[in-house]
């Protein structure tokens, strides 16, 4: 990683005010970004919409918001309910309150940023996450670059970028749920610029809705659209991976995009956290004395929702697999109620599980004793899983999962998928297939080659790190 403090301190009087989306698959590639930018001496401003400033607070005390010299948080109001803990989940009204409510408080905050009465530089750059392109039109007015974070991968946005060939030829809209048989889903979409062996089920999930003017679909279109008005896209992603799915993006006339991922393995490590759960650190320990592969690690990340039948579906997999298990249930995992595990579940696999609501995922996923990761294929989890060499079982839920999903298994390499109307026998099949098969052997070896080429990457030399330091000089802080 970067040093902090590296001694090039090539920002020092540049001002990067950092715009993450409101959830935290969105929140931790930018504090990566904006942790590798303080390392070269860059103010930075990392701001939080309030719901999240108000979770980060319950979940890691006062205080955690404190920031460090020359990087500091500030927040801006989202019109999101304080009292209903299940905001998170409802992305759709996550998306609309956002674009409605944040660009007066953003221009308002760039405003009082610029007040040399403060003591810091100007705002000389604004890196905004693709969903809050509200932003654009502030950086407009004040004449800064701005750049874009996507925090997904490449061939995610490919797919959504070309949502129009699929209305093209005629696979969308659907008129009706009944017509998602598995036939359809199954249908070949071929020639898609930037992608391989894709079906109409493996394109992101906003695709499958019946209303023609549907608010994700129109949305997720319009930002990636959008996109070509920002003056560099970053996305957490590294060529070897996804190189043929960037080259497409740059086809399609957007600004220059740099591949700076996976950001984990670029960014210094430092005390600042965002994390909007409380990690239980005590899985790190329960994991020590675990035989090297013998672990299943079960994390549906921070959006995927569940029933209760799905939950008791996974838990008696997991108990029929005899496997030790370490699996995260978010408080909020099951719809509409309180995830509550059967009682003869938790008897029968006591010795054996533990069951945690939110962990440090990068150490668990390179502790040796993980053998396979059980996932919703999310991006940042699926770049944690090569970046630890653990193959993964995918459970993709929505949005980009599928399109991840489908790579993880096809193009990949690293991957096998449990159908979205999970069964117990098939959980304890594909764990059984993963851990001790012919099918896992070569899936681990493929995650553990991943991992060496994401290493590569963000070695001195390589791609992601030398793409970061031409973001700097091209971009963020041109040198005249
Ligand atoms: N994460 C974590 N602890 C957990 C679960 C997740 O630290 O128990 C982190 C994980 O490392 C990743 C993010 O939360 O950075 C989840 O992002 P992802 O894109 O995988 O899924 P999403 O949050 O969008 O569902």
């Amino acid at each position: 990683p970067l040093e902090m403090g590296s001694s090039s301190a090539l920002g020092e009087k540049a001002h990067v005010v950092c715009l993450p989306a409101a959830a935290q698959g969105h929140i931790n590639p930018m504090l990566d970004v904006a942790k590798m930018l303080h390392a070269r001496g860059f103010h930075i401003t990392f701001v939080n919409t309030e719901y999240n400033h108000a979770r980060l607070v319950h979940a890691q005390g006062a205080g955690a918001e404190a920031g460090v010299p020359g990087f500091r948080f500030a927040t801006i109001p989202d019109g999101m309910s304080r009292s209903d803990n299940n905001v998170t989940h409802d992305v759709q009204s996550i998306c609309k309150v956002i674009t409605e409510v944040c660009l007066g408080p953003f221009r308002r905050l760039l405003a009082e940023l610029n007040d040399p009465a403060t003591g810091h530089p100007p705002v000389t750059c604004i890196i905004s996450d693709v969903v809050m392109d509200f932003s654009m039109e502030a950086a407009r007015e004040l004449g800064l670059p701005y750049v874009q974070l996507w925090a997904s991968s490449a061939i995610s946005f490919v797919a959504l970028r070309h949502y129009r060939l699929l209305f093209d030829r005629g696979l969308a809209p659907i008129k009706d749920f009944k017509q998602l048989t598995k036939e359809y889903l199954d249908t070949p979409v071929e020639d898609v610029p930037g992608l391989q062996n894709m079906r109409f089920r493996d394109f992101p999930s906003f695709i499958r809705s019946v209303a023609p003017d549907d608010y994700m679909l129109h949305f997720t279109l319009g930002i990636v659209e959008r996109a070509v008005g920002a003056s560099a896209l970053i996305i957490n992603t590294f060529d070897d991976l996804e190189g043929e799915a960037v080259a497409a993006m740059e086809a399609l006339g957007l600004p220059k995009v740099y591949t700076i991922g996976p950001l984990p393995l670029l960014a210094p490590s430092s005390n600042i956290s965002m994390s909007l759960w409380k990690q239980q650190e005590e899985c790190l320990p329960w994991l020590d004395d675990k035989e090297p592969g013998s672990v299943v690690y079960v994390n549906f990340g921070s959006t995927t929702i569940m029933t209760d039948g799905q939950l008791v579906e996974f838990a008696w997999g997991l108990a029929m697999s005899g496997r030790h298990f370490l699996w995260i249930i978010r408080p909020d995992l099951v719809r509409g109620v309180t995830a509550v595990l059967p009682p003869e579940f938790s008897v029968e696999t006591a010795e054996r599980g533990l069951v945690a609501s939110w962990c440090p995922q990068q150490q668990v996923l390179n502790h040796p004793a993980v053998g396979v990761f059980l996932t919703h294929s999310g991006w940042n989890s699926t770049l944690d899983s090569m970046c630890g060499g653990v193959p993964v079982i995918s459970w993709p839920f929505f949005a980009d999962h599928q399109t991840i999903c489908r790579y993880q298994c096809t193009e990949w390499g690293v991957g096998m998928e449990i159908d979205s109307n999970v069964r117990r026998d098939t959980v304890a099949r594909l764990i059984t297939e993963v851990m001790e098969g012919q099918n896992g052997k070569v899936m681990k070896k493929k995650a553990q080659e991943w991992r060496e080429r994401a290493v590569k990457a963000t070695k001195p030399g390589g791609s992601s790190r030398r793409n970061f330091e031409e973001l700097i000089h091209e971009v963020l802080a041109p040198t005249p």
